[in-house]
């Protein structure tokens, strides 16, 4: 029941119903940037935390 949770877009004003969702919608849609890279690393090592977004 954690896929719930809600990630927005931080380059775009899309929302994503899911964090792995919001890291396929980077890379497809944005990984011609550089800075995609380290901000889905960072997503990943949040993971391991899974604190929820306030
Ligand atoms: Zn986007």
């Amino acid at each position: 029941m954690n896929d719930t949770e809600t990630a927005g877009c931080p380059l775009c004003p899309r929302e994503l119903s899911v964090r792995t969702e919001l890291r396929v919608h980077l890379m497809v849609d944005h990984r011609k940037s550089a800075v995609i890279e380290e901000y889905v690393a960072r997503l990943e090592h949040r993971d391991e935390s899974a604190a929820p977004a306030p």
